[in-house]
């Protein structure tokens, strides 16, 4: 029978769909036939509650980014900050700030992760087109303030790792490796590897998780009958991975058939509860 804990989805994808550029909306619709629903879910949070109810999510981590390529402006944190006001134990807001354009890296993450009520900081490398170690190499500066602001206020920073099939995708921004500056100079930053590399890239975001105590790895957008091939030593990196569906993105029909593949491929229930909920409180807090 089914497992009777709930789950926290550390990766869905809440978003101003009407911001978004005509090529990647086209995308994002291609094979669903669930569109209007999907709008709804958007548009009205007490929906979207309903519909986490009904997938066995209890929490949801709801993630928007600022990216020129997928046409979202800064308004996507104030608007997802709304959104999730609406059951602040239930929705966990993450956001953005564009970090080659901003004069005020420190007053604009503060901000953001303080009146604006953004709780956890996303970087797309290829959709931004911003290399995680860009403090380091000198590409983009104002890294270095972004993440020291998380790091002294608690927050998680979460990295897209992985290819993007996205028109406009700049992928060799997201080799995990490029993340492990980060990991060097923040070491009390807590770091989300999305997607774990997936799927060029999976040993180097493996080696990460393993090397670094704040690094974790969340497994949106594998699919779940496929995570031992990607990940054959799942079980034993289970006190790292955080459940995540990548919800509404192409390929993931609903959340709870995720889950259920998820349970059905025979890891252990320590195993099952750190990853559908456990790790994720760590990272983002109760
Ligand atoms: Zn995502």
């Amino acid at each position: 029978m089914a497992d009777p804990k709930p789950v926290v989805d550390a990766h869905m994808h809440v978003q101003p769909w009407e911001m978004m550029r005509p090529a990647i909306l086209e995308k994002m619709k291609s094979g669903r036939t669930d569109l209007d629903r999907i709008r709804t879910l958007m548009e009205k949070p007490s929906e979207f509650l309903k519909f986490m109810d009904e997938n066995g999510i209890e929490r949801a981590v709801l993630v928007n980014y600022v990216s020129e390529i997928m046409g979202f402006t800064d308004a996507v944190n104030p608007w997802i900050a709304k959104f999730c006001a609406e059951s602040p134990g239930r929705l966990v807001p993450v956001g953005s700030l564009d970090a080659r354009t901003s004069r005020d890296p420190d007053g604009d993450t503060e901000r953001l992760l303080g009146e604006t009520g953004i709780r956890a900081l996303k970087i797309h490398p290829s959709h931004q087109m911003v290399a995680p170690n860009g403090h380091a190499d000198g590409t983009v500066p104002a890294l270095q303030q972004v993440y020291e602001v998380a790091q002294k206020m608690g927050r998680p920073v979460m990295f897209h790792t992985g290819t993007s099939i996205f028109q406009g995708a700049r992928n060799k921004y997201s080799n995990p490796m490029l993340v492990e500056d980060v990991a060097i100079d923040f070491p009390k930053l807590r770091i989300v590897l999305c997607h774990a590399g997936r799927p060029l890239w999976m040993d180097e975001a493996v080696f990460l998780a393993r090397r670094f105590h704040n690094v974790y790895l969340d497994l949106s957008s594998i699919p779940p009958p496929r995570l031992l091939d990607y990940l054959p030593r799942l079980e034993e990196l289970s006190g790292k991975c955080l459940w995540g569906t990548d919800w509404p993105a192409p390929g993931v029909p609903s959340p709870a058939e995720n889950v259920a593949a998820f349970r059905a491929l025979g890891l252990s229930e320590t195993a099952r509860d750190r990853i559908l909920r456990g790790n994720a409180e760590k990272v983002f807090g109760k």
